[in-house]
């Protein structure tokens, strides 16, 4: 029989043995009884039950975002390509301004999604000890790779320079700001020495968390996506646009489950939600809409297909104000409104199309399966 006194390995998950020292042998339950999770007794962090028990479900929440991430799977090679292979290639298809927003976008997309899956993969997983809340992390990293092959696949399909584009992070100023702005935030996480369980290093993982859902997946996305979104609006890199819609409804729970993550953390660990800590995320959400707005700027030199950086000052202050408030941080920037409201809609896809009557290709299921 496998023994799990010692679990100083918490994220490989075998259970604790509660301590019985002090129980008179015949009161004790059975070892089979000590064993079986009490739903109670779970937690987000620093939990004592079996991780790899799923159920008895407490937080159904996560469970239900990962049914629904399942019931929106796609695959990028789904989507047609060629409108935007032949507008691309046709020299008055584009104007240099369009060009330059496709190029930065991918410049930007085609490594952030690598270190989302990096942070989730490496770090965050092996911290949160809530077996429903890791079941929606392994599909929330699947999703990242799938992003990682859309943007692969725009640009296999442009024929775009492979070095230039996979190398912006390092070489284009305001892209590269952005992920050093970041990097720390998973370095913390993937420490192999870091542990949770002390208010210091609890602090470190929520903010981690915390940058990640609101900052990165919440802000640092909403640019990229306005400004290709408003050019498949304009019937232009359609197909491309297309995938960014499907990327969006991803990032966008992506975001909704870590805000809830992050909420929880804060229910079951009041004492984390400092004055002091508070004002540090309020310093780093101005950073974020900082690096943000000057990769805007970068990305548009000038007005383009009717957007300009200034009318993102704006959007990404509402942004901010937005994932503030579903934290509960207060406001930051009074009285900022949403330019782009057509964006929501593109969230629900459902509004725009049904994805399965454009898909292309069937799935193989169970009885399909040919292994040779
Ligand atoms: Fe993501």
């Amino acid at each position: 029989m496998l023994q799990f006194e010692d679990s100083a390995a918490a994220g490989a998950g075998l259970a604790k043995q509660p301590v019985m020292a002090d129980r008179a042998p015949s009161q004790a339950p059975a070892a089979e009884q000590l064993r079986r999770v009490n739903v109670a007794d779970k937690r987000i962090i620093n939990g004592q039950t079996d991780v790899n028990q799923l159920v008895p479900f407490k937080y159904k929440w996560a469970w239900d975002k990962y049914l629904s991430a399942c019931a929106n799977h796609w695959m990028p090679q789904e989507i047609q390509m060629s409108r935007d292979i032949e507008l691309w290639k046709n020299p008055n298809g584009l104007t240099e301004d369009e060009r330059r927003i496709v190029k930065r976008n991918l410049g930007f997309f085609v490594t952030a999604d690598s270190l989302a899956a990096n942070n989730i993969v490496l770090g965050t997983y092996r911290h949160i000890t809530a077996p429903e809340c890791r079941q929606y992390l392994l599909r929330q990293a699947f999703e990242e790779a799938i992003h990682t092959h859309a943007y692969q696949y725009i640009v296999e399909s442009l024929g775009l320079n492979e070095g230039e584009i996979f190398n912006a992070y390092h070489e284009v100023s305001s892209i590269r700001a952005k992920d050093e702005f970041l990097i720390p935030f998973i370095d913390v996480l993937t420490n192999p020495s870091f542990k949770t369980g002390t208010p210091e290093n609890d602090q470190k993982l929520l903010k981690s968390l915390i940058v990640f859902a609101c900052l990165m997946e919440g802000l640092f996305f909403y640019v990229g996506f306005a400004q290709i979104l408003a050019l498949g609006r304009q019937n232009k890199m359609t197909g491309a646009a297309e995938q960014y819609q499907y990327i969006l409804r991803d990032e966008s729970m992506h975001c909704n489950f870590g805000i809830d993550l992050i909420n929880t953390i804060k229910m079951e660990n009041p004492h984390l939600w400092t004055a002091e800590f508070r004002e540090e995320l309020k310093e780093l959400f101005h950073k974020g809409v900082e690096l943000e707005y000057k990769y805007a700027e970068d990305t548009m030199p000038r007005g383009v297909l009717g957007l300009n950086a200034a009318m993102f000052k704006e959007y990404l202050r509402f942004i901010a104000n937005r994932r503030a408030q579903q934290i509960g941080l207060d406001t930051l920037f009074e009285g900022a409104a949403n330019p782009f409201p057509w964006m929501a809609e593109m969230i629900d896809l459902k509004k725009e199309r049904n994805f399965f009557e454009t898909r292309v290709i069937e799935y193989q299921t169970g009885g399909a399966l040919s292994w040779d």
